[in-house]
């Protein structure tokens, strides 16, 4: 637990399962005022709100679609009308489309790229605002992937933008770091949550994926929302322009675990 978290701001993107409900989940045990934003599931984003409720902080649901500069505004007015300010913004939001890169739809990339790269700049820039505006020491967190490093064949799409994201990441930490904004990246490996859910049911994949983990299993919701409750805290404060990797060592060349090579 991290006491300065205690009735802090945060707004949550993509908050209605997955990574962005156990976010939501671990912000309300450390006694934070929570935005949860969904875009198409109100019912899992008020469990989540539930969650948050019953361990012990407060929250309100928002429907905004985070590749739209009007739904992001959205959040950070839900913000201000329920709890009064701002303090922490984690751009959760994100989805994925396989696909040959040969065979992929400008649709198609244009759907991962709007929601992987483009909300994480609108919502990063909305926050920037107001924490200008206001001379706070404010936080973003960007949800990254293993694959900001890690080619991925058939997801160019959602490679592209999480390369993206650690630069776009880097970048504005170095840009605001003066302003005491700190912004930092997490980079989940294969964690058990709904994007995975279909892949996981197949025992063949699960094996596969494990395989690729050094520490030989898939991570929890829980210990990624461990790590965005340590960057949001100042138990990291002197702490910016990272990816902190969540990945039980997947970007770790584990093609090598058994001395191979
Ligand atoms: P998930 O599919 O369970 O949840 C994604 C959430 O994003 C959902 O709540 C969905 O409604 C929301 N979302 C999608 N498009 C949106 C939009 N336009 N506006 C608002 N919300 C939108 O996936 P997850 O595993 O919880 O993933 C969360 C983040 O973590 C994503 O950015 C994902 O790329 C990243 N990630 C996940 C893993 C993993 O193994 N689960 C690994 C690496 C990175």
């Amino acid at each position: 637990m991290y006491e300065d978290l205690n009735g802090k701001v945060a707004v949550v993107t993509g908050g209605s399962k997955g990574l962005g409900s156990a976010i939501s989940e671990r912000f309300g045990q450390e006694g934070m005022k929570i935005v949860i934003n969904y875009n198409s599931d109100p019912v899992g984003a008020q469990k989540a709100a539930d969650a948050v409720k019953d361990a012990g902080g407060e929250a309100v649901t928002v429907q905004a679609n985070v590749s739209t500069e009007k739904g992001v505004q959205s959040l950070l007015d839900a913000a201000l009308d329920n709890f009064g300010d701002l303090d922490v913004w984690v751009n959760n939001a994100g989805m994925e489309i396989k696909s040959p890169t040969a065979e992929l739809s400008l649709d198609d990339w244009n759907k991962v790229t709007s929601i992987d790269q483009t909300g994480v700049f609108l919502g990063s820039r909305t926050a920037l605002d107001y924490f200008l505006k206001k001379d706070k020491k404010g936080n973003i967190i960007n949800m990254s992937s293993v694959h900001e490093r890690i080619p991925w064949p058939t997801f160019a799409s959602y490679a592209a933008a999480k390369g993206s994201v650690k630069l776009f990441t880097q970048t504005i930490a170095m840009e605001y770091a003066k302003q005491n904004i700190r912004v930092n990246a997490i980079g989940p490996g294969a964690i058990n949550t709904p994007i995975n859910a279909k892949k996981f049911a197949d025992k063949e994949q699960y094996d596969a994926t494990v395989n690729m983990v050094p520490m030989d299993r898939i991570g929890k919701p829980e210990e990624v929302a461990s790590a965005a409750a340590w960057l949001a805290s100042d138990q990291s404060s002197y702490v910016t322009g990272i990816t902190l990797f969540v990945d039980g060592g997947m970007t770790l060349y584990p093609a090598f675990k058994d001395g191979r090579g």
